[in-house]
């Protein structure tokens, strides 16, 4: 079904809804899914809704023909923080603006935790993002094991200082942030509750306003973490929850359209 309704946003505020595709889906794969996706959601108003697709790097050349710029931004789900040199493995912004790369994807869980980034790494990724006119999507959020010793807020704030270290206001007006708990990421992942997830962005958006005054509290914050259709509707009214990065539930485009379709029909609600 292809939807058509418009949108008012929430209270007159943006709402995003994203996937990053992780390392699934071929260039084919992933050209036939923004087709659809494309398909099912070119009606809906883009005026204060975003949606944004992370393929893989390869795809990345393909998904620019297949994704309008304008109605689906397209996003790298890592970069390296030198335009070029002798970085083996690495990819560079110049390459990634060559293809029409919207968004930065930094600090992934998976990337932190499998890949062994740092605060410090992630931090220049992101000023290289902002010196690029990228926009940056940090990811923070604390493992299992900081939660239960009661550590979420203090990491989330370190997180969001050493990340966005050196970052001026003017800048962070750029940026988004995805608190995306590494708890609840993943086939082995438990979603937070909605009460959860909007308490922690209101640390978030605290910490933020701390950093950048009024606009890091209007800085666009996501919550990721098994979204799925059940809990979507759940999260995306709370006050402090502007967007939803979704994974597995959102790789089927028919799937992902349903979300955006069921979100946006309970905020055109209250
Ligand atoms: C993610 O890895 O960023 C993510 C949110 O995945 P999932 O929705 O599959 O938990």
């Amino acid at each position: 079904m292809t939807c058509t309704a418009t949108f008012s946003g929430k209270a007159g505020r943006p709402v995003y809804f994203g996937t990053n595709t992780k390392m699934y889906k071929t260039i084919a794969q992933t050209s036939d899914f923004l087709t659809e996706l494309d398909r099912l959601t070119a009606g809906l108003s883009r005026e204060r809704l975003t949606l944004f697709v992370i393929p893989s790097f390869t795809a990345l050349e393909r998904a620019r023909r297949c994704a309008p710029p304008e109605r689906i931004l397209l996003g790298a789900q890592n970069m390296g923080w030198a335009d070029e040199g002798q970085f083996t493995g690495e990819i560079s912004p110049l390459m990634l603006r060559e293809v029409g790369v919207q968004v930065v994807e930094i600090g992934h869980s998976e990337r932190r935790h499998v890949l062994g980034e740092t605060d410090w790494m992630e931090n220049q990724k992101v000023r290289c993002a902002l010196r690029h006119a990228f926009t940056p999507l940090l990811c923070i959020g604390e493992t299992a094991e900081q939660k239960e010793m009661g550590l979420s807020d203090e990491v989330l704030r370190t997180q969001l200082k050493a990340g966005l270290q050196g970052v001026t206001a003017a800048e962070a007006a750029r940026l988004w942030v995805a608190y995306e708990p590494v708890w609840a990421i993943g086939t082995a992942g438990v979603p937070a509750s909605p009460d959860y997830a909007e308490e922690k962005h209101r640390v978030i958006r605290q910490c933020l306003t701390e950093q950048f005054g009024a606009v890091g509290g209007a800085i666009p914050l996501l919550y990721g973490g098994s979204v799925n259709r059940e809990n979507a509707v759940q999260l995306i009214p709370r006050p402090n929850i502007d967007g939803l990065f979704i994974g597995r539930s959102a790789w089927e485009a028919e799937r992902f359209a349903q979300i955006i379709r069921d979100c946006l029909a309970v905020l055109s609600a209250v």
